[in-house]
Parts: C-alpha cells; sequence; structure tokens
C-alpha cells in the first residue's frame, strides 16, 4: 500500500526508553501477592508507599460522601446527571437489544437462553493524573443498568484528598461502597476480597500501566472487562480537513499521559504538513503541554497515503483505541473499517464528546485489542447462560440413541450410557451397566 510518514514515531522514544528500568509485572505481582496474603495490612501499605494515602478508613461514610457533595458548585452536579442521563439512555438501549429466548428445535425438545447478572462488581475509576469522573458513569452506571446487585468502586486519592467530582459522580451513578484508594492495591482488594473490601466476581475500568496489569494478572480469578490501557487516538482526513482541527483533536488526546499514541492519516500531504505546524504552535499554549507534547514527540505520527480508501485501509491495521473521521463523507468509514473502538464522525463530533458526555462508553480497547472486543458496554456485565428441557419421551430417546453414538466415538463411554439409559427408558433399547 503507498504510503509515506511525514513524521515517524521516535524509536528510543521515552516510554520505550524507561520501559526496562520499571518491572510493571513484577511490581504487580509482589502487590498482589501481598495482598491476597495480608489483607487490609498489606492495602495500607502500598497506599502509603505509591500514594502517600492512609485515612482512618478508605471506605466513605454517607457523611464523608455528602461532605463530598456538598462542596461542589451546582453546576457540576447538574453536569455529571446531564451525563449519567446520556450514558444512561444508551446503556438501556443496549441491554433491550439482549434477548432472552427459547427455541422448540423439534416437538419437546425445548433450548434456552438467558442473560444473567454478575452479582458483584469492582469498578476502578483511575484518578492518577486527573479526576477522571466520567470514569463513574461509564462503569458503575452501566453495571447498574445491566442489573449488578453490588457494586465496589475505587478511585485515588489526588494530591492527599479526596476527589470531590469523583465521588460525586461514583455516587449517582449507584456505587454500593466507594473506597478512595488506588493502582494495583484497589484493583487487587477487590478481586481477592480483604477484611474490609468485599470480594467482587468480575473488574471493570481502565487505567495507568499498573492497573491494567493487575487487571491481567487477576484475570481466570476474576473477570474483566477488557484491556482498557493508555488511550490512544487516530484522525483519517481527506483534503476537507481542517488541520487546525486535526491538530487540535490530535493533542486533545496526547494530554492523557505521555504514553498516548497519535496518527494523523491523510491523502492530502497540505493537511498532514499544516498539522503538524499546528500541533507543534498549540503545545506552546496549551497548559497540558508538557505532558501532551511528550506523546506527540515521540509517540504521534503523520502518514501521507495516495487515496482516502488506502487511507482507511491503514487506519485499520493500527485498530485504535478511538478513531476521529474528518472527512467529506465520514460514514463512509462504517463501510471501510471494522477495527476500532469507537469511531467518531464527522468534523462536528469529537473523540472528547466520546471520552466526557455523549453518552456511548469511554472504556475502549487499546493496543490492537479491538481487532478482537469492543468497549465496555451492558452485556460485559451479563453471563449469557442457556439450559435445555426435553419433555418428549421419543425425542429423548432418539436423543439418547445419538449421545451414546457421539459419546463412543470419543471413548466416553459413561457419556454413553445417560444416553443409553434415556433410549432404553423411552424407546426399549436394551441397557448395560
Ligand atoms: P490511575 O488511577 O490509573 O493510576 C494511578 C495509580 O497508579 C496511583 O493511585 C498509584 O497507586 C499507582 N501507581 C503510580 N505509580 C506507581 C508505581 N511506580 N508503582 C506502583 N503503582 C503506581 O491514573 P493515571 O495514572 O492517571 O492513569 C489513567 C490512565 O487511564 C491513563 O493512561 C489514561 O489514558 C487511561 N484511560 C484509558 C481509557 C480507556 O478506555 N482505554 C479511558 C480513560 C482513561
Amino acid at each position: 500500500m503507498p504510503h509515506y510518514r511525514l513524521k515517524s514515531i521516535q524509536e528510543q522514544s521515552t516510554s520505550a526508553k524507561s520501559a526496562p528500568s520499571i518491572d510493571v509485572p513484577g511490581i504487580v505481582r509482589d502487590v498482589v501477592a501481598d495482598i491476597r496474603q495480608n489483607g487490609d495490612a498489606a492495602v495500607r501499605k502500598y497506599s502509603e508507599k505509591f500514594d502517600k494515602w492512609s485515612p482512618t478508613s478508605f471506605k466513605l461514610s454517607e457523611k464523608e460522601i455528602q461532605e463530598a457533595i456538598a462542596a461542589l458548585p451546582q453546576q457540576t452536579l447538574d453536569d455529571i446527571k446531564a451525563v449519567q442521563a446520556n450514558v444512561r439512555k444508551f446503556a438501556e438501549a443496549q441491554l433491550a437489544s439482549i434477548k432472552d429466548f427459547e427455541l422448540e428445535i423439534e416437538p419437546g425438545v425445548f433450548l434456552g437462553q438467558k442473560n444473567l447478572p454478575i452479582d458483584a462488581v469492582g469498578c476502578y475509576i483511575p484518578g492518577g493524573r486527573y479526576a477522571l469522573l466520567a470514569s463513574a458513569h461509564m462503569t458503575i452506571l452501566t453495571a447498574k443498568v445491566a442489573g449488578v446487585r453490588h457494586v465496589v468502586a475505587a478511585t485515588p486519592p489526588i494530591n492527599g484528598k479526596i476527589p470531590n467530582a469523583t465521588v460525586a459522580a461514583m455516587y449517582y451513578a449507584g456505587a454500593d461502597d466507594i473506597f478512595i484508594l488506588g493502582g494495583v492495591q484497589a484493583v487487587a482488594a477487590m478481586a481477592v476480597g480483604t477484611e474490609t473490601i468485599a470480594k467482587t466476581h468480575f473488574l471493570a475500568g481502565p487505567g495507568n500501566a499498573f492497573v491494567a496489569e493487575a487487571k491481567r494478572q487477576l484475570f481466570g480469578e476474576v473477570g474483566i472487562d477488557l484491556f482498557a490501557g493508555p488511550t490512544e487516538v487516530l484522525v483519517v482526513a481527506d483534503e476537507h480537513a481542517d488541520p487546525y482541527m486535526c491538530a487540535v483533536d490530535l493533542l486533545s488526546q496526547c494530554e492523557h499521559g505521555p504514553d498516548t499514541p497519535a496518527q494523523l492519516i491523510t491523502n492530502s500531504e497540505s493537511v498532514a504538513k499544516q498539522t503538524i505546524k499546528y500541533c507543534d504552535e498549540l503545545l506552546k499554549v496549551l497548559p497540558t503541554g508538557a505532558v501532551a507534547s511528550v506523546s506527540w514527540s515521540t509517540l504521534g505520527e503523520v502518514i501521507v497515503t495516495d487515496t482516502i480508501e488506502e487511507a482507511y485501509a491503514v487506519a485499520d491495521e493500527y485498530a485504535s483505541e478511538h478513531v476521529e473521521i474528518l472527512t467529506k463523507t465520514p460514514r463512509d468509514a462504517l463501510k471501510k473499517m471494522s477495527n476500532y473502538g469507537a469511531l467518531f464522525l464527522g468534523a462536528n463530533t469529537c473523540v472528547s464528546y466520546g471520552d466526557k458526555c455523549i453518552g456511548t462508553n469511554h472504556v475502549l480497547p487499546t493496543r490492537k485489542a479491538a481487532r478482537y472486543t469492543g468497549g465496555l458496554w451492558v452485556g460485559k456485565y451479563l453471563r449469557t447462560t442457556t439450559y435445555q428441557e426435553v419433555t418428549n419421551n421419543e425425542a429423548s430417546g432418539k436423543l439418547g440413541r445419538l449421545c451414546g453414538r457421539s459419546a463412543r466415538a470419543e471413548l466416553f463411554e459413561g457419556h454413553a450410557r445417560s444416553g443409553d439409559l434415556r433410549a432404553a427408558n423411552n424407546l426399549n433399547d436394551k441397557y448395560y451397566w
């Protein structure tokens, strides 16, 4: 596919250089093992170590929650409720699309599907760098719409303080227990349980490399939503795109952290060159430019293709978390692309809408996980179970014969005899034990 890079990732990027010096899996393994063995005492040890946070209780009382809410401007509370209304509407529509059903595949043979909510879920709301209160709507509220009975939610302190707006969002979203606790210690405690933190069956929520690695290591013992690690952005633009808008929207994601991959893929060399120019200019004045410029300078790429068709094809190979389409006919992307966490179509939409307020879920697959999963949604909190019943004697007998033959083909004699027994009861076949 003919294309060239106007701007490439730096092979010796900051994150690539620093990666060997921080043994993330090793740190996570030690913390998880310690919390498994020593419960609350270990949770406190790591909260002190990583967050300098050691309150009397990590769990907020109703009084502390109400104090956090009272400390917020009314506009903030109204905005949280408005965003949660959007998230709820979309999640409820998704829930309505999931059907229980029963099928009579032949007379007297019934097969059914039933979707059951997970009983207890742990939601992690990131907060190391920013108070990501939107993650509370996305994880907790969606779990509650799915019907999860008990939601334990945790978020780190920010600069040694309770993040009031995040607490309000957690509370309004319906969290049953709210903990001010961050990183691996929160994730591990919700997975294995401690004296004061209820064990849950499923972990949801995005987070930094430590949080993502903790979820990976605990997967199996508990379920997880997906690998929602450091955020990613990719913009597909044609010659009609506004390069200033391309730059603004790329940098809007780069500010998440120093490890945000950001790509512009365009068939217009002029759009590509101007976007690079605007990025350089905007980074000088963006208040979060110090962080964003690390990502853009090391992990930012600008690729020029011959045609917009090729731009879509290259974009699809990236399987990026967020894909923004700034072309004359943005809905083409729905046909041309299949690997993405979420698509943002046209100049009137932007990734930030998805991150903060529009109502679709912002917990999305990163590191090419979009090739095999979509983002968080109500369905992730449901277990699709099946049941079966045979009420017709003859049908049961015939299935018994089929079962006997099928099981013996696999040398499963015990299975075969369960079938034989039904064939004997219903069709008078000989039965040997
Ligand atoms: P975070 O809450 O994920 O992590 C903060 C915690 O990390 C701290 O409380 C601390 O306990 C722990 N920590 C920090 N340094 C450590 C160390 N050296 N050893 C052990 N533990 C350590 O918050 P964050 O760091 O701001 O990261 C949030 C992340 O979430 C960002 O990378 C952002 O891009 C990502 N995100 C992803 C999605 C998605 O859907 N993929 C959505 C939103 C946010």
